[in-house]
């Protein structure tokens, strides 16, 4: 059975670790539109510049770009998304519905992973990554075992996101609020919300989902 899922929540809920492990688990694909966009502004274009820019302010980036950037994707076809970070506002929610139709796709689940702001503002300002395999860490509660070295893969490419400071994250979470928040309700009305705990344990949260997802 595929299928196909939204993991909706604030900046720093948690959306990119459960994205990952439902990739190893089941053998999903992940489509982050953050990431995506991180690799469109390292391309050199006019494009990638301006992304760049609106990205690090902590913006969102025009609903074109990024219904374009899914809709690639969705082009290339594969069975069982998550979609990670996307959608981000209503216009990008009812544009997700049409392309899954047009493509022959259902939405199944849209996990709604609720964290407090205070436990936000801690996680995103102790996170870095390995850019080599995008393992997530954090100063405090994930260190690498090494300082400076990947667990996973060893690689010394340890990174800190340009968004990822106070300023930027204030502008993420107003963001959210103002124009990802609404869709709470939104998918609530079409009865596929799942909410879950996003500041319980790893593998708890993990579970919740699996549990969600009908085991
Ligand atoms: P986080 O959820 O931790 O903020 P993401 O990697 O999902 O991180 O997003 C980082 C940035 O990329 C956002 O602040 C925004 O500027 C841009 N972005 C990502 N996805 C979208 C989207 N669906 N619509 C508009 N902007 C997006
Ligand atoms: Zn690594």
């Amino acid at each position: 059975m595929t299928i196909n899922i939204i993991l909706l929540g604030p900046p720093g809920a948690g959306k990119g670790t459960q994205a990952r492990r439902l990739v190893e688990e089941r053998g999903m694909v992940q489509l982050s539109t953050g990431d995506m966009l991180r690799a469109a502004r390292s391309s050199g274009t006019e494009m990638g510049r301006r992304v760049a820019e609106v990205m690090d302010r902590g913006q969102l980036v025009t609903d074109e770009i990024v219904i374009g950037l899914i809709r690639e994707k969705l082009a290339e076809g594969g069975k069982g998304f998550i979609f990670d970070g996307f959608p981000r506002t209503l216009a990008q929610a009812d544009a997700l519905g049409q392309l899954l139709a047009e493509t022959g796709n259902s939405l199944d689940a849209v996990i709604e992973m609720q964290v407090d702001d205070e436990a936000l503002v801690r996680r995103i300002t102790g996170r870095f990554t390995c850019g080599n395999c995008g393992e997530v860490y954090h100063d405090d509660t994930r260190p690498t075992k090494v300082p400076g070295v990947c667990d996973a893969c060893g690689s010394t490419d340890l990174k800190r996101r340009a968004d990822d400071n106070e300023d930027s994250l204030k502008t993420r979470l107003l963001e959210y609020y103002k124009k990802t928040s609404p869709l709470i309700g939104y998918y609530y009305a079409k009865g596929k919300l799942a909410p879950v705990d996003g500041l319980a344990e790893m593998d708890d949260v993990a579970g919740q989902i699996a549990k969600a997802l009908g085991g």
